[in-house]
């Protein structure tokens, strides 16, 4: 019998590592790269457990080589959701009961087991799948999914810990039981931490879960499964079921048993969903928890005070890194005309410096935008833009697809601050920049906070406190993460929790407690020792 009261070990993010020449990371990483772009995996679903095949499959082709196979996936029927859902109810008896210090230790061993003998194989699927290079396979699909799953488990005690007061021959407590039926997890593809951490942290606080993960990122999916099957995650407690977004999701919103939707992914599949859920709601035994993080529309504003060569740096890591697909990448660029030229003299020169290409060769800096739509959306941007008197192409603005979808990063400078890629989100490597008059600072403000719908992140630059204070007050509403003097991107678990609002989510802030919080309803229970045997109280004499 266990009764003592645990304490879960307080966590530290985890060691960025750094891949230089001739490291036996390097080494050992590209290994694995090669291992699994050489190969021809058949990867299943999983279902109570069990490895689950179907005869339609889907082919995996690394971005940066699209002709080239390196596996497929097996595509569910109805039949595999309904299965999915029963084998989550099923599971949820037992999984609920667990003591929680088991639940715990089971997500704190799959964060050992990423940090040792999977960290190179996640960052290589990573790296064949989605295209990311090394660096930015390692900071997500390693560190951020270790952090998620350590700052978790933290959070959990944290959460258990907080009780009510008690009066005198009283004893108040709340026990938090996970939701009333089973978690939705929709992943999108440019995050395998997130991918990874969607249906753990709805698991980890005792919610069985059906997980339907991005197209685009089911070969790192499969190790995610690996490795939450190794560090011992009873059967039936995630269900990964692939394919059709439409029939999953019509198939899940139908259950009765269906409590709450944790997504990831753009604002209008997010919007169509939670509306779905709303015109079913009479289904339902209990009010789903809808939780969505979604796009946006990030922006830089520099101050004329601010160092050009730091808001440069800023532009071109926020705005290029993973060409520009992260939810927080910097894509709207405000400079005043006293640093503009300077700054963009710097972004131009460095921008045309970096490599494209592979991830398997470490010098490129950009790989492929992540699949044929993306690549054709973005070069009818490109496109539009060069036809546009508005705008200016300052560097960039070629593409090729005859191998992978490459898009080289595109700074676009427009003299229209209502231009459309000032509005709307491209999740791809191109960036627009609207120089404002100095003396137009505080209108500048005012167009940043009322030009897009989003607000997700941004950043000021300023070498001024005064106009630092100004911008943070003036796009209070605009960021749910804003910076000062830094990029951006780049959220780290447990110190910058990461969400927005407006039609950028629900801001539930993806690693922290508050996100923890919506997958649990708190039961209250009060004992009274020495209950009153007579209904009178003292006022009727
Ligand atoms: P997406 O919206 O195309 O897909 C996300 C997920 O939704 C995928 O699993 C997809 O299959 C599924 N989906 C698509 N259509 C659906 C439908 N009709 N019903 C149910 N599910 C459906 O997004 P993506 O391209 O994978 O990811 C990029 C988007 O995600 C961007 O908009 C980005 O800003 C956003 N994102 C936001 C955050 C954040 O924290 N705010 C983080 C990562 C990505």
């Amino acid at each position: 019998m266990r009764n003592n009261i645990p304490n879960i070990p307080y966590p530290v993010n985890e060691d960025v590592k750094n891949y230089e020449p001739n490291s036996s990371d390097k080494e050992l990483v590209l290994q694995a790269y090669k291992e699994f772009y050489n190969d021809n995996i058949d990867i299943p679903m999983w279902i109570n457990g069990q490895d689950v095949y179907t005869d339609n499959k889907k082919d995996i082709t690394p971005p940066h080589d699209h002709k080239h196979i390196v596996g497929s996936f097996s595509l569910a029927e109805k039949s595999h959701v309904d299965l999915a859902i029963e084998s989550a109810l099923k599971a949820r008896e037992k999984w609920a009961a667990m003591p929680w210090q088991s639940r715990v230790a089971i997500f704190l061993k799959a964060a050992d087991l990423i940090a040792t003998r999977y960290r190179y194989k996640i960052n290589a699927a990573t790296m064949v799948g989605q295209s990311k290079n090394i660096y930015q396979a390692e900071i997500d699909a390693a560190c951020e999914f270790i952090d998620f799953l350590r700052f978790n488990a933290y959070y959990v005690q944290e959460i258990y810990s907080q009780q009510p007061d008690s009066s005198d021959g009283v004893w108040n407590q709340i026990n938090y039981r996970p939701l009333e039926g089973f978690v939705y997890a929709i992943s999108p593809f440019n995050f395998t931490a997130i991918a990874g951490n969607l249906p753990a942290s709805a698991a980890i606080m005792g919610n069985v879960v059906v997980w339907k993960p991005s197209d685009y990122q089911i070969y790192s999916t499969k190790i995610i499964i690996d490795i939450f099957k190794e560090a011992g995650l009873p059967d039936g407690v995630i269900n990964a079921v692939y394919g059709d977004p439409e029939m999953i999701t019509s198939t899940v919103l139908d259950h009765p048993s269906f409590a709450g939707l944790h997504f990831t992914g753009s604002t209008f599949v997010f919007k169509d969903l939670w509306k779905k859920i709303g015109t079913q709601i009479d289904k339902y035994k209990t009010y789903p928890k809808i939780v969505g993080e979604t796009g946006g529309k990030d922006f830089i504003i520099a101050h004329p005070t601010a160092n050009p060569e730091e808001v440069a740096t800023g532009i071109i890591r926020a705005g290029f890194e993973y060409q520009g697909q992260k939810c927080s990448a910097a894509s709207r660029i405000y400079l005043p005309e006293s640093i503009a030229n300077v700054v963009l003299d710097k972004v131009a020169k460095e921008v045309k410096e970096m490599k494209m290409g592979s991830p398997e060769n470490f010098e490129n800096f950009i790989t492929a935008v992540i699949h044929r739509n993306a690549f054709d959306r973005l070069k009818n941007v490109i496109e539009e833009a060069k036809k546009s008197d508005e705008v200016e192409i300052l560097v960039g603005g070629t593409y090729d697809d005859s191998k992978g979808y490459f898009v080289s990063p595109t700074v676009l400078v427009t003299s229209n601050p209502k231009y459309t890629t000032m509005e709307t989100e491209l999740f791809g490597p191109i960036v627009t920049v609207y120089v404002y008059k100095d003396n137009e600072w505080e209108n500048t403000l005012k167009l940043v906070d009322s030009t897009s719908i989003y607000a997700l992140t941004g950043a000021v630059f300023s070498g001024c406190r005064y106009a630092a204070i100004e911008a943070t007050n003036a796009l209070e509403n605009a960021a749910g993460n804003f910076y000062i003097n830094d990029k951006p991107t780049g959220a780290v678990v447990g110190q910058q929790p990461f969400g927005g609002a407006r039609a950028s989510g629900t801001n539930d802030k993806a690693g922290s407690i508050q996100n923890l919080m919506r997958w649990i309803s708190p039961r209250l229970i009060k004992e009274t020792f020495t209950p009153p045997k007579d209904y009178k109280y003292p006022f009727l004499g």
